[in-house]
């Protein structure tokens, strides 16, 4: 028994690739009792009698069964809610994050590079890597975190990238790209281009209507920031000879019985959804001038569903700490890059829970 543990580090370390054991898996931290302001969810539920409707659907559901493998009626519902153009294909995720993985595992190869700008979205990277492929990170300008789009041009020009991924908005910055540039890197890249639109409900800007026009552009959105993060549902639209290829390393049955009978119902009530994103919006902007009249602190404009802010007198790591003590989770940024020192990512949450961080971040500085 004893010799048998005994040789199962060493198993492991022959067995696992070596860029898998030099990984930390994703870390979530505890937020049980919190009030939580830290991964950009909607803090909002849906009226009662909704809720009782949605119930009532879901009880019909055969769970016994395999879900629709094409979940046909989602995809018609998501075509018409997010007026995907008729010509372009849909692919559906278990989350986004599914679907950067497929399209990663589709293109990567050795010496495949992928590109992303940063500080970015840290999954792009966390992808290259399961992926195998080589990641490359190129700074946006530092003061407005605008693309460099000369040094993004060059390291397309240099590396050859299979992918490059844009966040627009971007996360966890919150700006809007300059669209000429994107457009630009889309013409240069020699690869593929994913246009990650996850924060599109806050945004309320696309690049949907240029797919036709490029051939190596993709746009992904997901459901998770408008409201529906539990369920895990993201799309990716695009031309029907690159989905198809990405289809085949889609699992069947990714998108689980009540995930698709759950996002049919909300989308035929996407009007509540986009009520309380434009509500979201509102909170952005009161909290935006709020924490801009804290002295002390530099906050960044946001198109998306948080606001990314700089701390000038106490450490970021202080105030994340102090805030969690009275109760407040947010995102602290520091050593995610050299770019967001001091810096820390709030979402924008209901009325109270902005009003209740307002007046705890001001009793801390
Ligand atoms: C949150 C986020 C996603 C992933 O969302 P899923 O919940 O996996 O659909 C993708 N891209 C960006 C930029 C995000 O911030």
């Amino acid at each position: 028994m004893g010799t048998h543990r005994t040789n199962i580090d060493e198993k492991i370390r022959r067995l696992i690739r070596p860029s898998i054991l030099a990984m930390s898996a994703y870390h979530v931290p505890d937020a049980s009792g919190l009030i939580k302001l830290d991964a950009m969810e909607n803090p909002y539920g849906w009226p009662d009698e909704i809720k009782q409707e949605w119930l009532q659907c879901l009880s019909g559901i055969d769970i016994n069964r395999y879900p629709d493998a094409n979940a046909s009626e989602l995809k018609k519902k998501l075509r018409s809610v997010f007026s995907i153009p008729a010509e372009q294909d849909l692919l559906l995720g278990n989350g986004s994050d599914e679907i950067l993985q497929i399209i990663a595992l589709a293109v990567a190869r050795r010496d495949a590079v992928f590109i992303a700008p940063e500080p970015g979205f840290v999954m792009y990277r966390a992808i290259a890597e399961i992926a195998q492929a080589k990641y490359i990170g190129v700074c946006l300008n530092k003061d407005d975190f605008s693309l460099n789009l000369d040094a993004m041009l060059e390291a397309i020009e240099q590396y050859q990238p299979v992918l490059v991924f844009l966040a627009w908005p971007n996360n966890p910055t919150g700006n809007l790209f300059d669209e000429d540039a994107i457009k630009q890197i889309i013409v240069s890249a020699p690869g593929l281009v994913i246009l990650d639109e996850a924060y599109h409900a806050f945004a309320q800007c696309s690049f949907m209507s240029y797919l036709g026009q490029y051939d190596n552009l993709v746009v992904m959105r997901t459901l998770s920031k408008l409201g529906l993060a539990g369920l895990r549902v993201g799309f990716l639209a695009g031309a029907n000879s690159w989905l198809q290829e990405f289809e085949k390393l889609r699992l069947p049955y990714n998108i689980g019985v009540l995930t698709q009978k759950s996002t049919e119902f909300i989308l035929d009530h996407i009007d509540i959804l986009n009520r309380q994103a434009q509500e979201i919006c509102q909170g952005r902007q009161a909290l935006f001038e709020q924490l801009n009249l804290i002295a002390g602190l530099r906050v960044w404009p946001s198109a998306a569903n948080f606001l990314l802010f700089r701390s000038e007198l106490l450490s970021g790591e202080e105030i994340f700490e102090k805030l969690k003590q009275q109760g407040i989770l947010i995102k602290n940024l520091q050593n995610s890059h050299p770019y967001l020192e001091n810096c820390l990512r709030v979402t924008v949450g209901s009325r109270q829970e902005n009003e209740i961080f307002i007046e705890c971040l001001q009793g801390i500085l």
